[in-house]
């Protein structure tokens, strides 16, 4: 048999360069791209590894040429201050990305294409509280995201179903995929790597700074489980969207005490109340997901947050 040719976009980057090292092992021809190399793991380990732009249609159709299905991961995105601050940014460019992503996939005849969408579509307004009420797929309508990259995810959504009558489309939800090989520093680092970074600098019994008031919760998964999740949604007939997250739900202040226990550190918290914090609570009701897939996350948080802190120890300490 033919072997399958598939494309991630994005693979320069945290899930997309996860996703690739997936892909190969299940025996497909992987292509991967990104505006830049993947900064943590040889780019070859895609069987081929194209950088571009694909803001523009002529790289799109580059990057789709002879394949059979696509991974959209590409995005300008980053952590809570980039999300804040980088508005136009975050509209501009991955509309960009996503509506020639999209055009490209059908010019070349692409048949299934994947789709990585966020927890931010959900509505403001469900998520007000810290002991938040797990938010499942039809709660994202009425819409009224908190940030203009939620509305950007929330129309390219959209927009990849209209281009449903050329190819299949499946989208997943993403709730905070944390794990090695990610972004830990600066703007576009997220809270769990941002954390383990700090913990991981920090003295025994000193303090690290903390956005918010600690008490904001997230529930979040690990990388490892959500590759799985993408392959067995994109293996599965279901073409409605669904979350890819764990329904576990932590503050930022207990996520810190479980980081200082894997570092064998007594850490303090000084908290800035100034910087952005995103919304009061989020978690992931995942009821649809393991009734069509069968799927649930299980690799625990402090499981992944082990794997996650040992490895930016390592990156620190270089
Ligand atoms: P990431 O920033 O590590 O990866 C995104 C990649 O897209 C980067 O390597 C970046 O260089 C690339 N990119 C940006 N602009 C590009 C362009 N013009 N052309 C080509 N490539 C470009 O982010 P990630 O965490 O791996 O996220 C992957 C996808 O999952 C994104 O679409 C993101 O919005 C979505 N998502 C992630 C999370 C999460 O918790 N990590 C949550 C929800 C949704």
């Amino acid at each position: 048999m033919e072997q399958k040719k598939v494309l991630v976009t994005g693979a320069g980057g945290f899930i997309g360069h996860h996703l690739v090292r997936f892909l190969k092992k299940q025996g497909y021809w992987v292509r991967g791209v990104d505006i830049k190399e993947p900064e943590y793991s040889p780019k070859d380990e895609a069987d081929e590894f194209l950088v571009l732009d694909l803001r523009y249609l002529d790289n799109c159709l580059k990057a789709t040429n002879g394949i059979d299905e696509v991974y959209a991961l590409a995005a300008d995105m980053g952590g809570m201050g980039f999300i804040m601050f980088h508005t136009s940014d975050i509209l501009y460019n991955n509309v960009c990305i996503n509506a020639n992503t999209a055009e490209a996939a059908r010019v070349n005849k692409v048949k299934r294409l994947f789709y990585s969408s966020s927890a931010c579509v959900y509505p403001k307004y469900r998520q007000e509280e810290t002991a938040v009420v797990a938010l499942k797929e039809s709660d994202a309508y009425p819409a009224v995201p908190d940030s203009e990259y939620g509305w950007e995810k929330l129309f390219s959504e959209r927009l990849y179903r209209s281009y449903e009558q050329f190819y299949d489309v499946r989208i997943a939800r993403f709730h905070n995929i944390f794990g090695p090989e990610g972004t830990y520093d600066g703007e576009r680092a997220k809270a769990p790597a941002s954390l383990s970074r700090k913990v991981a600098l920090a003295q025994d019994g000193n303090s690290i700074e903390v956005w918010g008031d600690g008490k904001q919760t997230r529930s979040f998964c690990y990388i490892d489980d959500c590759v799985d999740g993408i392959n067995n949604l994109m293996r599965s007939d279901f073409k409605e969207v669904l979350n890819i997250g764990s329904d576990r739900l932590v503050s930022v202040d207990d996520m810190i005490d479980i980081i200082s226990k894997i570092a064998g550190k007594k850490i303090g918290k000084v908290y800035d109340a100034t910087k952005p914090q995103g919304v009061r609570g989020r978690n992931s009701d995942n009821t649809l997901c393991k009734q069509v897939l069968n799927w649930e996350p299980k690799i625990s948080l402090e499981e992944g947050l082990d794997r996650t802190y040992k490895w930016i120890l390592t990156q620190v300490k270089k």
